[in-house]
């Protein structure tokens, strides 16, 4: 085979419920991931050594050498079969950097199915979902796609029902938030707080499992908002804009500074991505639907 290419799409926490520090230093969690239909593609081509490249308007942004996840997928997996990792890795990046929307977990599975076919391992999915939890708490469901609730730190994953497309609209910020940065600052805004154990919502399976935006949008949630919104005050600003336009709901996307919102349907999602635009609120804003299928060789 000559070249392989992997679609790959972001993803929004419509529950992020974080429990205390674990000794380990993650944090237990009960994570809702909903895949939507914003996309990085990543090529793998045959090359004489591993290479990293990446096109799309936060490409500066991305590192291109063996610390760039989408490179560390295909070493791992040249490490299980003893192959050499000489390949070409192209990302087209369309999902935003440091966003809060799994991009980097997206090129890393995007990279790993791409490479899986280009060398022929054809490795079991078992499998490629253990590369993938080794790689990052995220990786697994980039790979799935669709809705899952991740327990542990995020990794184990259990599929859930979607009864329907929802509309949701993504405000990108000017600039990005670390997320163990964000993870500390929560640790520091619950010191000495009782944290209880994180547990899905019943009420927003339902929702979800029924396709019912306005039930979904009373029970999303997002733990590690305060945290995002401390560190980074302006995003108030853009989630008051995206609410006063209409929204359903309005949330900060994972650890952010990417925010979210609901909309009740296109022409909802519409309005409010105009209204974001036109606030200055936001570098950009997009609309698109959710769920979205996992990475897919196109
Ligand atoms: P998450 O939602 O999983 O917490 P994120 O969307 O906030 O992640 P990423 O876009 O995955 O953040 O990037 C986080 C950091 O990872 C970047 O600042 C960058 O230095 C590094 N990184 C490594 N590989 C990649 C990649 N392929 N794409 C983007 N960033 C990468």
């Amino acid at each position: 085979m000559e070249t392989v290419r992997v679609r790959v799409p972001a993803k929004v926490n419509v529950q992020l419920a974080v429990g205390g520090v674990r000794p380990d230093g993650f944090h237990d969690l009960a994570n809702v991931f909903l895949a939507v239909g914003l996309y990085d593609e990543v090529t793998a081509t045959p090359a004489d050594t591993l290479r990293v490249t990446c096109a799309g308007p936060d490409a500066a942004a991305v590192p291109l050498d063996r610390t760039n996840l989408a490179a560390r997928a295909a070493l791992a997996l040249a490490g299980r079969y003893g192959i050499e990792p000489d390949v070409h890795l192209h990302i087209d990046k369309d999902i935003p950097v440091a966003g809060g929307m799994a991009g980097g977990s997206a090129d890393a599975a995007g990279a790993l199915v791409a490479c899986d076919a280009l060398w022929g391992t054809d490795a079991p999915r078992d499998e490629l979902l253990a590369i993938c939890a080794e790689l990052g708490s995220d990786v697994p469901f980039s790979l799935v796609g669709g809705a899952a609730l991740g327990t542990g730190r995020g990794e184990r994953l259990r599929p859930l029902d979607v009864g329907g497309t929802f509309h949701w609209v993504f405000a990108v910020a000017d600039g990005g938030l670390s997320t163990p940065a964000v993870y500390g600052e929560f640790d520091r805004l619950t010191a000495g707080l009782r944290v209880p154990g994180p547990a899905a919502s019943r009420d927003l399976l339902d929702a979800l499992a029924k396709g019912d935006a306005t039930a979904l949008a009373a029970t999303v949630s997002n733990d590690l908002q305060p945290a995002a919104l401390s560190l980074f005050p302006p995003l108030t600003g853009t989630l008051a804009t995206g609410r006063d336009a209409g929204a359903l709901a309005a949330l900060v996307s994972g650890s952010g500074p990417t925010t979210a919102f609901l909309a009740a349907d296109a022409d909802a999602a519409a309005e409010i991505a105009r209204a974001l635009m036109a606030s200055g609120t936001c570098r950009t804003a997009r609309a698109t639907t959710a769920p979205a299928p996992g990475a897919t060789v196109v």
